[in-house]
């Protein structure tokens, strides 16, 4: 009898759920993974971000040669390709992990519904996160519409233990003769490769992920708290592209730092449960678009779904190009632009920023983001997107506007973040890092940063943005409170 281990965004061979129980059945197995037109060849992924994707596959595929197996990877339509091999391997069986994005669910119940009815038999598995959409419901049997108590809940239920790693599992006996693509790159989609020492493919591999992740138990962990709202330092994990790639299972994650935090004392307690606090986000963003998919192009909160954005073309040019005039923002959006990945705090900024002071829907920042950044995950982003232009979850009425200047002074208070994407403020006196319109003529020439010629001035001026900004979100509101009324 053969089974069919179907990886997705989980690709690894440490605890990784389908494997574990594929393996338990005794079957033969036949890995598999398919690289889907949608994702591979659409304009909304970019270069990097698929080129990550492939190459983390490729690390997989190398992993399971050395476990004596062998990845079978094929491009194609993901119902036609499983029914193919279904039909070539004789496999009775298919594992795979859930995912709660709405094209995903809609993909496994076809899966599904095709293969049940001829026999095979299917079981999709928990794995992405530790509590599912639906576990975690209020007493009214509703899903938490709110972080906290959500929060509460979570962190009251049992967690399950990693899986053992599937290191030597039987293989089917054909698997050699099927027809599979050797390692993918992403010059096969016509893409181009990103070049230099930070897009090696190692870096995005099963290997990598379990090295990032020991790291930062041992480096940073245990300053998460003090240092993880700053853009300038070294503060965070870094593994939320591990995390969305599944080259690393939550499951190991969360019991890495549960583990260190038995061990912790007084401030280390605080930091590692604030990193904790992060890895619920991630699980309350993916139960709020699994109740709510049409979150993926609508506003969460039905008022501000036609907000009058003036949607300048410009504007969101010089947002996506780090040429606004605030450094805070345009660094930013240069870490993003060349690394495929933004701190988080920069996140909530440029999108505020974006949304709040140049007036642009949300749906364009976030589809730009969902074309740069590696670790683009849907729910995340919808959920971060929506928090930042007050569509969303965020019990905080929509006049939460960031001032980009005293975000800069607050979070990057040396400038290190802004000098290190924008050398050409390298000269800058710390008073005017954040603002250096307001440094006067013979200070940006002696500095080399003359306003309008070396560093462009800012785009908007902010304080009459956020008044605006603030009567389009109570115009829209007070027009959808008439029309329901
Ligand atoms: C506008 C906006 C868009 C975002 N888009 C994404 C996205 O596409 N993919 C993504 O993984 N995160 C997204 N986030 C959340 C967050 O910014 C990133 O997860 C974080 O910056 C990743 O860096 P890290 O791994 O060092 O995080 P850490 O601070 O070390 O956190 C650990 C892990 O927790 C999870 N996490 C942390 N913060 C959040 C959060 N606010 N929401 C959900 N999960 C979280 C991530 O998996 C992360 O790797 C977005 C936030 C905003 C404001």
């Amino acid at each position: 009898m053969t089974a069919i281990v179907w990886f997705r965004r989980d690709l690894r061979l440490h605890d990784h759920a389908a494997l574990h129980k594929a393996v338990q059945t005794g079957e033969d197995i036949v890995p598999v993974c398919i690289l889907e037109d949608r994702f591979c060849r659409s304009e909304t992924v970019g270069d990097r971000r698929l080129h990550a994707f492939l190459s983390a596959v490729g690390a997989l595929e190398t992993n399971l040669e050395h476990a004596g197996s062998r990845l079978i990877i094929r491009h194609g339509e993901s119902l036609q390709v499983l029914e193919q091999l279904i039909q070539e391997t004789g496999a009775d069986k298919l594992f795979y992990n859930r995912d709660y994005s709405p094209f995903a669910r809609s993909r496994d119940e076809q899966v599904e519904m095709a293969f049940c009815s001829k026999g095979v038999f299917v079981q999709g598995c928990k794995d992405l996160v530790l509590h599912e959409p639906g576990e975690i419901m209020n007493k009214q049997g509703k899903e938490y519409a709110v972080f906290t108590p959500f929060r509460r809940v979570w962190q009251t239920l049992p967690k399950d233990r990693p899986f053992p790693i599937a290191e030597k599992f039987p293989t089917w006996d054909g698997i050699t003769d099927l027809l599979s693509e050797k390692a993918p790159v992403v010059e096969q989609f016509g893409r181009e490769k990103p070049l230099g020492e930070q897009w090696k493919p190692s870096l995005f591999g099963e290997e990598a992920a379990r090295q990032r992740l020991k790291q930062f138990i041992e480096e940073d962990l245990y300053r998460y708290k003090e240092k993880r709202d700053f853009p300038g330092v070294e503060g965070t994990s870094r593994l939320s592209f591990a995390l969305q790639a599944g080259t690393l299972s939550i499951r190991t994650v969360y019991h890495a730092a549960a583990e260190a935090l038995l061990e912790a004392r007084g401030d280390e307690v605080a930091s590692i449960e604030s990193f904790l606090t992060e890895l619920i986000w991630r699980e309350f963003y993916q139960q709020v678009l699994f109740f709510h998919p049409h979150t993926v192009e609508h506003a969460y909160l039905p008022q501000f779904e036609e907000v009058a954005w003036e949607n300048k073309e410009q504007l969101f040019s010089l947002w996506c190009h780090a040429q606004t005039g605030y450094p805070i923002v345009d660094a930013a959006m240069r870490q993003l632009n060349e690394t495929g990945w933004m701190h988080n705090r920069l996140r909530m900024i440029t999108a505020s920023f974006l949304t709040k002071d140049l007036l642009v829907d949300w749906r364009a920042g976030m589809a730009y983001f969902a074309k740069q950044l590696i670790d683009c995950d849907d729910a995340a982003n919808i959920g971060g997107w929506q928090w930042s232009a007050s569509t969303g979850t965020d019990p905080q009425p929509y006049f939460r506007i960031f001032n980009p200047v005293s975000q800069g002074e607050k979070f990057d208070p040396d400038g290190a973040f802004v000098k290190k994407y924008l050398p050409v403020l390298q000269h800058v006196p710390l008073q005017y890092i954040h603002k250096p319109w307001e440094m006067p003529l013979h200070l940006q020439e002696q500095t080399g940063c003359v306003i309008g010629l070396d560093y462009p001035p800012p785009c908007v001026d902010h304080a009459q943005r956020r008044k605006l900004a603030l009567s389009l979100f109570q115009e829209a509101r007070d027009r959808h409170l008439t029309k329901t009324e």
